[in-house]
């Protein structure tokens, strides 16, 4: 065969398509590690709250020390500058606030390219929610769902997922209830296309009326419609407050509203639901007790915390900054109540 220069590029194009599918089969084959990114959002709330760099912190520890096949990273303060920051990423995580301050906004095709790479996609609290001009669309196929403004809403109140269904997120996972800024009434595709409920509980009437009929809260962009009051005063339609889906491209996706506060990360079932949803969305493999964590104490929860606001708690167990709650004590309290609900099997 006579060697020509055309005979030579196509065959250089050979070898690197055999070299660049051979490294992505790698990246995803049965023993490789998946690389995880977390994007925390800026800080914006009190102490305790929307702790987004902190949680992102012990979140992607915690999987790190516990997921021989993870290996989490984070960046801070939204989208990263350094474009080579998702470079092999099997699965992204926001934690951010959301709206206008979405990290996503002003990044939408470097997303979108992401997602057609069947890159796996965890938005959580905050990160659900998208203004829908803006990205509702792309939330809608990306995600399967997310907090629509004058639609969904976000009141503080005591989810109860008394059952839970067969999946891998739930792997371990015993029904639980926590007390959180569970958004609700999410808008969802078209049927429920593709969508798989994980945590689904009715929000009480207090969440949106007083026990005389007069509004909890006024009507108001997240706080109170006429549509979300149809679904819970009158049809009594219980509410998903996190969902997973598998998108046509091969990417998964897993979203969930709680998250506001930054203690909640102690409960053993909320922490590792989420933690089992990174892994999912990564395509990890769920161990089938789900990821264990070793028993969390106040002082690793709020380690990164006091770092973040450069305010260290009290020694010997003072109370949070005058104003914020829960306090520290009562923080105290609930971790050992979780504790002994759900003992941590090491
Ligand atoms: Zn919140």
């Amino acid at each position: 065969m006579r060697i020509t220069g055309r005979t030579l590029i196509v065959a250089s194009i050979a070898v690197l398509v055999t070299l660049t599918v051979g490294r992505a089969q790698e990246a995803v084959g049965p023993g490789a590690k998946r690389r995880v990114v977390f994007v925390a959002g800026k800080r914006s709330h009190g102490y305790g709250s929307h702790d987004h760099w902190p949680g992102s912190l012990l979140l992607s520890k915690w999987l790190n020390e516990n997921h021989p096949q993870i290996e989490a990273v984070v960046v801070r303060d939204g989208w990263p500058a350094d474009p080579k920051a998702f470079d092999g990423a099997a699965a992204i995580v926001i934690y951010a606030d959301g709206g206008r301050a979405h990290p996503l906004v002003g990044h939408l095709p470097e997303m979108d390219a992401m997602m057609k790479r069947g890159v796996g996609l965890v938005l959580l609290h905050y990160a659900v929610e998208v203004e829908e001009a803006t990205a509702g669309p792309q939330f809608l196929d990306w995600a399967g769902g997310y907090f629509k403004i004058n639609w969904s809403v976000n009141p503080h109140w005591l989810m109860q997922a008394k059952s839970l269904p067969t999946h891998p997120i739930t792997r371990g996972v015993s029904p639980f209830e926590t007390d959180d800024e569970w958004y609700y009434h999410m808008q969802f595709r078209e049927g429920m296309r593709g969508v798989v409920p994980i945590l689904t509980a009715l929000p009480p009437d207090s969440t949106l009326v007083r026990p005389d009929g007069t509004l909890a809260r006024n009507e108001g962009p997240h706080e109170n419609n006429p549509y979300v009051r149809a679904a819970v005063l009158e049809r009594k339609e219980p509410q998903h407050v996190a969902w997973a889906t598998e998108r046509a491209d091969g990417g998964r996706a897993f979203s969930f509203t709680g998250g506001h506060w930054h203690w909640n990360w102690g409960h053993p079932m909320q922490r590792k639901l989420v933690l089992n949803a990174i892994a999912w969305a990564a395509k990890a493999e769920v161990p089938a007790g789900g990821i264990e964590t070793p028993r969390v104490t106040i002082e690793e929860l709020e380690a990164p915390t006091a770092a973040w606001l450069g305010n260290p708690p009290a020694a010997g167990g003072g109370a949070a900054p005058a104003g914020q709650s829960p306090t520290r004590a009562l923080m105290i309290t609930r971790l050992a109540e979780w504790h002994r609900a759900f003992p941590p099997r090491k």
